[in-house]
């Protein structure tokens, strides 16, 4: 493996001295390192086996019960792109300046696709929230998550990748994102007492894992406290996966309880709404994609 001086700068992780895979080398020699010793191998692994999880406890069950609930399908779709985007950009990326570039933005979009579908099962599952409020929250809900949240991230990313403000304005919108994201619960949390509701203690969990997934994503510790000892294991990012596990972990717990069966046919026209808006999200998310990678052809090749 390779020293942080010996790959582009594009490439290295701040405070990580250690463990990069060489570059250009063939497509399948970093499929095959998932099973090498590299310092990317950690972030592969924690994304992949909660894939596996989620197949075996949450997705097959719900698919073969009687009344499989199509908000809680929804969900653990999102959760899937997630963890799915995560693995392949964190196997993948060292190729080469373009595929980091590229790779990434399937992570990003991963994280786009969840956090939609975060917003969708919370909508779905809800009753009585009102009628202003279910005409106003999915378009809403498309711009926190879409411009707000996904383009920002993205667009920085491919166009100024070495501006330091880029970390700060991607957490604070990923904050204002989550905020949002929590707006279908608010009557709820409003009206029921928080210590009687098991649901209303995982959503509250889930959000709190959120917060301190940042303080790892954006703070760089512990290897700003000492370079080159956590380039294996221990990083940053590395905790921040499981942070992001956790997160997930309640997301899926609550929805369990959440979604009831009268919330469970696909053809109900909240969950036609949700459709069509996850449709709608995905197709942009391609398209924005498809565009700057265009630009970070120009630049990288
Ligand atoms: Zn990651």
């Amino acid at each position: 493996m390779l020293t942080s001086t010996e790959v582009p700068m594009l490439l290295q992780r701040l405070h990580i001295h250690n463990g990069y895979r060489p570059l250009h080398q063939p497509r399948f020699y970093y499929y095959r390192s998932a099973f090498l010793l590299h310092n990317e191998l950690i972030n592969v692994w924690t994304h992949f086996l909660p894939i596996v999880l989620l197949a075996y406890y949450y997705v097959i069950p719900e698919i073969q019960s009687e009344t499989p609930r199509f908000p809680a399908l929804v969900l653990h779709f999102g959760t899937a792109c997630l963890m799915a985007g995560s693995t392949i950009a964190h196997l993948l990326h060292s190729r080469s300046p373009l595929d980091h570039v590229f790779w990434f933005c399937v992570d990003f979009a991963g994280i786009g696709i969840w956090s939609l579908c975060i917003g969708l099962q919370r909508f779905s599952a809800e009753h009585d929230s009102g009628l202003l409020f279910d005409l106003l929250y999915l378009p809403s809900l498309l711009i926190f998550v879409i411009p707000i949240q996904f383009m920002t991230t993205t667009v920085f990313f491919v166009t100024r990748p070495h501006w330091k403000l880029r970390h700060l304005i991607r957490l604070l919108a990923c904050l204002i994102m989550a905020i949002y994201l929590n707006a279908p619960l608010t009557r709820r949390f409003w009206t029921i007492p928080i210590e009687t509701s098991p649901s209303l203690q995982m959503h509250s969990k889930s959000f709190q894992w959120l917060l301190v997934s940042g303080i790892f994503m954006g703070g760089n510790v512990p290897e700003r406290w000492a370079p080159g000892i956590f380039d294996l294991v221990g990083y940053g990012h590395q905790l921040f996966h499981l942070c992001i596990i956790m997160v997930a972990w309640n997301l899926v717990d609550a929805a369990h309880l959440d979604c009831d069966l009268e919330t469970a046919s696909p053809f109900l026209p909240k969950n036609l709404a949700t459709l069509i808006v996850l449709f709608i999200g995905i197709g942009v998310i391609f398209e924005t994609i498809r565009r700057l990678m265009r630009i970070a052809k120009e630049k990288y090749q």
